[in-house]
């Protein structure tokens, strides 16, 4: 008998699955136009002062990038009023998860995640041998309830993403201030805040940076890759205590985070307007969706982020395929075992009605 060569948890990973190329999509059902509205992207191009600052940047990559970010750190630190010792850099929202189950997690160890919710939490955590508790919504929103139901002695961490992907509703400061009052001290709490900018106007959504103060074992998951329209050159960051931060800080590879992503994320904090634009078109592409589901009766959950989450009462995967042979690309919710649901990003207002036209063609079975 040979020893298997690789880590045992492999064996619960299924390869990515990446979608059709938009060019091979077009050629094979014959569309001049299509639409991706399926990886919550920013359809505005990305923020004009990151562009320039990478173009500025590009002479330098010769050099190795500043392995602490240490000037995009000072201004962030300084724009989020915490400490830069507060700060994790990461190469996107994605490595930081990764950084933080290898940061808490032993084999063995717990987790508490929702159902649905963002994949990677399972999959980080369970690459390190965690155990995985997931916690259906019940009423369409978290069940903070059934969520500390489940915590054991072995708990490490529990996620909480606000507003959560796939569904865009938020956890409100009230439902967060509860879950806290019950929830063991050396829990860490993983607020993922990857749609941030588009909530925070709701005077409803917590203030974790406040929390933070109160209740240190709090790890706040930020991203440039939506709001600031630059996820092709992947950069994100973590808010948390010091003594989280310092031992994230010490497993991260050392240039994880690339010169031009540095310099794209300087570029893209000082560019209020653009932030500014973006939330605004954000608002009116969903406004302009639900008023349309309502219209229709169709099933919706409120949105603040950036994406919807509908119930088109006809299978995601027909759905998407009709989407598709149109020129719409939208996430199917059968991934997330909501079978007749699909998750549809924002854009332009122009290409919301397309969207919006393609998807009554479909629901009215034309062709
Ligand atoms: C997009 C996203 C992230 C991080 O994305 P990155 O591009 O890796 O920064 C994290 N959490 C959620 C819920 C997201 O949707």
């Amino acid at each position: 008998m040979s020893k298997d060569i690789f880590r045992k948890e492999l064996a619960m990973f299924q390869p990515y699955v990446p979608g059709k190329p938009i060019e091979e999509v077009k050629r094979e059902y014959g569309l001049d136009r299509i639409e991706k509205l399926a990886s919550n992207e920013n359809q505005l191009g990305p923020s004009p002062m990151a562009v320039e600052a990478i173009i500025k940047a590009v002479q330098e990559i010769n050099f190795y990038p500043e392995a602490t970010a240490y000037e995009l750190k000072r201004e962030l630190a300084a724009d989020l009023g915490v400490k830069e010792e507060n700060l994790v850099i990461g190469n996107g929202g994605e490595e930081l998860l990764q950084v933080i189950a290898q940061t808490f997690i032993n084999e063995g160890d717990e987790i508490i995640v929702a159902a649905p919710s963002f994949g990677i939490y399972n999959t980080t955590v369970g690459l390190m041998g965690g155990i995985i508790h997931s916690v259906p919504f019940k009423n369409n929103q978290y069940d903070l309830e059934g969520m500390l139901e489940k915590v054991s002695d072995k708990t490490k961490l529990i996620y909480v993403c606000s507003p959560n992907n796939p569904t865009g509703n938020i956890v409100t400061r009230k439902e967060l201030d509860r879950l806290l009052a019950g929830l063991p001290e050396d829990v860490t709490i993983v607020m993922d805040e990857a749609y941030y900018e588009f909530a925070v106007s709701n005077p409803e959504y917590p203030d974790c940076i406040t929390l933070l103060k109160k209740r240190s074992n709090m790890v706040i998951l930020r991203t440039f890759s939506k709001v600031s329209g630059i996820a092709g050159v992947r950069i994100g960051y973590v808010i948390t205590s010091e003594r989280i931060a310092a031992e994230m800080n010490k497993i991260k590879l050392t240039f994880d985070v690339n010169r031009l992503a540095q310099e794209a994320a300087r570029g893209a904090l000082r560019d209020r307007e653009y932030t500014k634009k973006t939330v605004t078109l954000t608002k009116e592409s969903i406004d302009m969706m639900e008023a349309y589901f309502d219209r229709k009766g169709l099933n919706y959950i409120k949105s603040y982020a950036n994406f919807v989450f509908v119930d088109v009462k006809l299978h995601s995967k027909t759905a998407f395929e009709e989407l598709m042979k149109r020129g719409v690309i939208i996430r199917p919710g059968y991934f997330w075992g909501w079978d007749n649901w699909i998750r549809v990003s924002t854009g332009t207002l122009e290409q919301t009605q397309f969207f919006l036209d393609k998807l009554e063609e479909v629901m009215n079975g034309l062709s």
